[in-house]
């Protein structure tokens, strides 16, 4: 039985909800948007949304991990035809991406997340690997971990193994004694445990692990977390 010292985490749809998060952070933009412009702006359905993304990854393929920049360039291209002067349209492209990351991190935690993080974090080294563009600093929580590792930082997003070959650098703990928590099974589980590493599965809506005969240690509310941990690695 591997004794763990580092457990690390996921993010989004593992601490909160992310898309209503990101669905919030969406609409609040759009009217920061126009309030700031004084026009109506067409934004698209859903669907020109997700295409426009897909051609500008497409366009440039670091806007795959690079969340922040492709951000950016959703908003020129929604709104540059009201700009004329470059300069003022750079600076309204920052305002109004430092306003979403904002409202990016407006989120509602899952019940008992922060309880269980503080006490873990009395007994285990705890780091962050996340593909999105949440910082724990900003939202209170930065104390409780030892590293955070995005996307940006290795240039790659889960379930490379960028993040987690960075775990075991900043941590020094070997991936055998390292619990990954995540909620996507390729994402996550997949990608910690073809390194070797444990891991947990967020399960919250009791999906059917079909991606084969082996499902992972798995829970769906974070108040079992502890005794899971305890009960599967004796620590
Ligand atoms: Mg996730």
């Amino acid at each position: 039985m591997s004794k763990i010292e580092l457990i690390t985490f996921d993010l989004d749809d593992t601490f909160w909800d992310i898309r209503s998060t990101i669905i919030n952070a969406e609409n609040n933009s759009r009217k920061w948007a126009e309030d700031k412009i004084g026009e109506k702006i067409d934004w698209g359905t859903f669907e020109d949304f997700m295409k426009i993304r897909s051609e500008l990854v497409r366009e440039d393929s670091t806007l795959e991990y690079d969340l922040g920049m492709l951000r950016k360039k959703t908003i020129a291209h929604h709104t540059k035809k009201f700009f004329n002067d470059p300069n003022a349209l750079n600076k309204f492209i920052e305002e109004a991406y430092m306003f979403f990351l904002g409202e990016r991190h407006k989120v509602t935690f899952y019940e008992d997340v922060i309880t269980v993080l503080e006490k873990l974090s009395a007994q285990y080294k705890l780091g962050v690997l996340t593909n999105g563009n949440a910082d724990v600093n900003k939202l209170g929580i930065g104390h409780l971990f030892d590293f955070s590792v995005s996307s940006m930082d290795v240039k790659s997003n889960k379930p490379a193994q960028g993040h987690f070959v960075r775990a075991r650098e900043l941590s020094q703990v070997d991936f055998n004694n390292t619990l990954h928590v995540g909620d996507h099974p390729v994402n996550d589980v997949l990608g910690a445990r073809e390194l070797g590493i444990n891991t947990a599965w967020f399960n919250l809506n009791n999906h059917a692990w079909d991606i084969d005969e082996c499902p992972p240690i798995q829970f769906n509310k974070w108040s079992q977390f502890i005794s899971l941990v305890e009960d599967n690695y004796g620590n």
